[in-house]
């Protein structure tokens, strides 16, 4: 078996296979389109779960820890309905068994930089600005014609390219499933003041805004996650954000907009994670389209990407294929819940939810099911 591993795309999936893919002794070589020191925008994914430290802890010993202190842990999430409390919960930071938290939050450019200085200190060959071009597989490997007409060759790709994947356009693999029409306004206030005890708060009616409003904070800020109403223009929605900033985060103190964008909800996956001569592994955007909420596609790329690394080793990528679209299939059903609770299209869930708020103050588990809306269901059976 060859034990050259080509990897395309050097975003938090690319870096994260090509780590594992060093850990799991074979030789990788990244290929990137941008520039190394490139400007990226926003911070994107925050939420680094303790499963996704784990796996960066194993492939480099001192990563996952380092990715933890790097970011921030809070202790408490609340849920509020039109500016009163219907649900607060509080558990524990300190670190498992592990000695890893139970979650991180840091921007993904942060995330990004680690993973790139880890796999330089191990040596990994990244080529930057060189961007994939052409895939040939056949049953002896694979050959990447790259946009400057460099040729490379290895006995596997794996292809971290993103949501545009030129490798999965080269395979003709077509993604299958549903954008919903509902916009999604993000912005990112760097941290003015942070308050002394950083929470995650979620309102359904946020009192300034008569909206549903996610506030998360992360190391260096907080992300405000504005969901607009049906046919809403979301600039205009982001402009009147902007506006009234200091009621939608009172916390706050003079914060200043860092980054605003707008999204809508993917929920897409690859109809084949390999090709047909068991020789590309699709891995991350390049296989599934998740959403924001529920943060499961940063999280879920990564575990991709050290299954990926461990099938090459193991001669096992129809395995791969099957189990890691699987995962996303689950992950897929978990987002689309939360969403469904999220926009509560009909009119009986809308008065459920009324009728839950109106409850919580004696119904712990009212409030708990209202709770629920940013992250889907819990699903013991769901693996990232
Ligand atoms: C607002 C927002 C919030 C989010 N929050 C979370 C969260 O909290 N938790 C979470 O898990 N996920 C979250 N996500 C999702 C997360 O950002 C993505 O899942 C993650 O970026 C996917 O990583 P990736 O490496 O697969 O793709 P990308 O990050 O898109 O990286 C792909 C890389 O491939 C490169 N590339 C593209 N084409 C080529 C080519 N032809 N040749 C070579 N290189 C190429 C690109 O330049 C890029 O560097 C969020 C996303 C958004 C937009």
């Amino acid at each position: 078996m060859s034990r050259s591993v080509l990897v395309a795309g050097a975003g938090p999936v690319g870096l994260s296979a090509a780590l594992a893919a060093a850990a799991s002794g074979l030789s990788p070589r990244v290929l990137e389109a941008r520039g190394r020191d490139e400007e990226r925008a926003g911070s994107r994914a925050l939420f680094v779960h303790r499963a996704t430290l784990r796996h960066l802890e194993a492939v480099r010993p001192g990563l996952g820890a380092a990715v933890a202190a790097a970011g921030l842990t809070w202790s408490t999430h609340r849920t509020l309905w039109a500016g009163s409390e219907v649900h607060r919960r509080s558990f524990p930071t300190g670190p498992a068994g592990s000695g890893l938290p139970p979650f991180t939050s840091l921007p993904q450019t942060v995330l990004e930089d680690l993973l790139r200085d880890a796999c330089e200190a191990s040596g990994i060959p990244v080529s930057w600005g060189d961007a994939v071009h052409r895939v040939t597989a056949g049953r002896e490997g694979v050959r990447v014609r790259t946009a400057s007409g460099a040729e490379h060759r290895g006995g596997h790709l794996i292809a971290c390219d993103g949501p545009r994947s030129v490798v999965r356009a080269e395979l003709g693999v077509a993604m299958a499933g549903v954008t919903t029409p509902a916009d999604f306004v993000v912005l990112d206030v760097d941290e003015g003041t942070l308050p002394a005890e950083p929470e995650r708060v979620f309102h359904y009616r946020h009192p300034a805004l008569g909206r549903n409003v996610l506030l998360v904070p992360f190391r260096g800020g907080w992300r405000i996650d504005v969901q607009c109403r049906a046919g809403e223009d979301p600039d205009r929605v982001g402009a009147e954000t902007s506006r009234r900033l200091s009621e939608v985060v009172p916390q706050l103190n003079g914060p200043r907009i860092t980054w605003t964008s707008v999204y809508r909800f993917q929920q897409r996956v690859a109809e084949s994670f390999t090709d047909p001569q068991e020789r590309v592994l699709l891995a991350g955007e390049a296989a599934h389209l998740l959403p924001p909420f529920g943060a499961r596609g940063m999280n879920s790329g990564i575990a991709d990407a050290v299954a990926a690394a461990r099938a090459v080793r193991e001669d096992a990528v129809a395995t791969y294929g099957h189990e890691r679209r699987r995962a996303a299939e689950q992950n897929v059903a978990a987002a689309g819940s939360a969403l469904h609770h999220l926009l509560a299209p009909r009119r009986r869930q809308r008065w459920a939810q009324r009728a839950a708020a109106a409850v919580a103050p004696w119904s712990p588990a009212a409030g708990r099911w209202l709770d629920a809306a940013p992250y889907g269901p819990r699903l013991r059976s769901v693996r990232y």
